[in-house]
């Protein structure tokens, strides 16, 4: 396909916000460094033109390593024997969350495995004592699928953002990648309560899982402008040695900044983090995902004892830039690029709180 169609594309992907299917799929199927170059430069535009040269920063507190789940790609699967598991107390929590607000965090994302042992009550409980002590702050919550009354009273609990990545929106490939009792239908039912009850939701996928395709990709692409998240977690799958995935390649950094860019592009007011899988797999990654349209960035605000533990793939940075205590270092890489690091809770534009 000629270079100046693909040109075409994405300088209508950047005034109209859409393209069809086939033209997304020629777009991933013929990119080339020039046109990532014209595609790059219209999402960091647009990014810029909405949050200005700001990157939101949300502290991560790996709650627990617990799962009663097991998706063949993630290494703190339950089949996986070799993990050491951790749970944090509620207090725990809390001290993280008192470092994070000195250190200028004001977003704290609890994520972790699907652990019913950390009871329903007692994440209420973290949920409304985190309130109470830092009321300006957002609780973002990636603790799996629940019931929608679960969801519905930890955002009673004042739960303001929740996180859940479809995964693949091919079903059949959907299937390759769960067990038998895991179900795509199941993911989006959670989706959408989600957002019914009133959650800024996330979703994402991961780029270059085993056997996906550029068909499905265009899948994704497509149920995320359809669903209109608040926020997209994308990042390249990254083999976990312990796993039954552990011989497939990881996926591409150049694709997965492509994908960032097009979903900028696709949702233009739509808070995208540059991810720690992608971080992981380029030392460049925060600085090129933010070049590429993206404008968040989760540093790691776990203890340090326990962050070692949640590894779902293989050396998962933890460290340096990725880590809270190394957030003086991730802005000195941001300057470098132009961008500043507001102290702000970063919802998404229109979101009242
Ligand atoms: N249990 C919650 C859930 O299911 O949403 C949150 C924790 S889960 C470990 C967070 C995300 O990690 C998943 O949505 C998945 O996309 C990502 N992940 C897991 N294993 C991965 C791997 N091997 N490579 C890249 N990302 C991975």
């Amino acid at each position: 396909m000629p270079s100046n169609d693909i040109s075409a594309y994405i300088n209508r992907l950047a005034k109209e916000h859409t393209l069809s299917a086939p033209e997304l799929l020629q777009l991933l199927q013929n990119s080339s460094e020039t046109s990532d170059r014209l595609l790059f430069e219209h999402a960091r535009r647009q990014a810029q033109q909405i949050f200005g040269k700001n990157v939101y920063l949300r502290g991560l507190i790996e709650f627990s390593n617990y799962c009663r789940n097991d998706c063949l790609y993630c290494g703190i699967r339950r089949s996986n024997k070799n993990v050491s598991r951790y749970r944090l107390t509620p207090e725990d929590i809390l001290t993280c969350c008192r470092a994070g607000y000195k250190l200028g965090l004001r977003t704290f994302v609890l994520q972790g495995g699907e652990d019913f042992a950390y009871d329903d009550q007692k994440l209420t409980q973290v949920i409304s004592s985190i309130k109470k002590q830092h009321p300006d702050c957002a609780v973002t919550l990636s603790a799996g699928e629940r019931a929608p009354h679960i969801y519905q009273q930890w955002h009673n609990a004042g739960a303001d953002r929740y996180l859940l990545r479809h995964e693949t929106a091919d079903a059949g490939h959907y299937g390759r990648l769960h067990p038998p009792e895991l179900s795509l239908q199941s993911r989006l039912e959670c989706l959408y309560s989600l957002k019914e009850i009133g959650y800024q939701v996330g979703t994402g996928f991961m780029v270059g899982s085993p056997w996906q395709t550029d068909e499905n990709l265009v899948q994704d692409l497509l149920f995320i402008k359809k669903f209109r998240p608040h926020m997209v977690g994308i990042g390249p799958f990254i083999p976990h040695h312990d796993t039954p995935f552990s011989a497939f390649p990881a996926g591409s950094v150049q694709l997965t900044l492509r994908l960032l860019a097009i979903l900028r592009l696709l949702l233009p007011e739509v808070l995208l983090p540059a991810t720690t899988a992608l971080n992981t797999l380029s030392a460049k990654g925060h600085q090129l995902g933010i070049l590429a349209g993206a404008n968040v960035i989760m540093p790691n605000l776990s203890p340090q004892d326990v962050r070692a533990k949640y590894t779902l793939y293989d050396n998962k940075r933890s460290t340096g830039s990725e880590a809270a205590e190394g957030i003086a270092s991730l802005k000195a890489q941001l300057a470098e690029i132009g961008y500043s690091v507001p102290v702000s809770r970063g919802d998404a534009p229109g979101v009242l709180s």
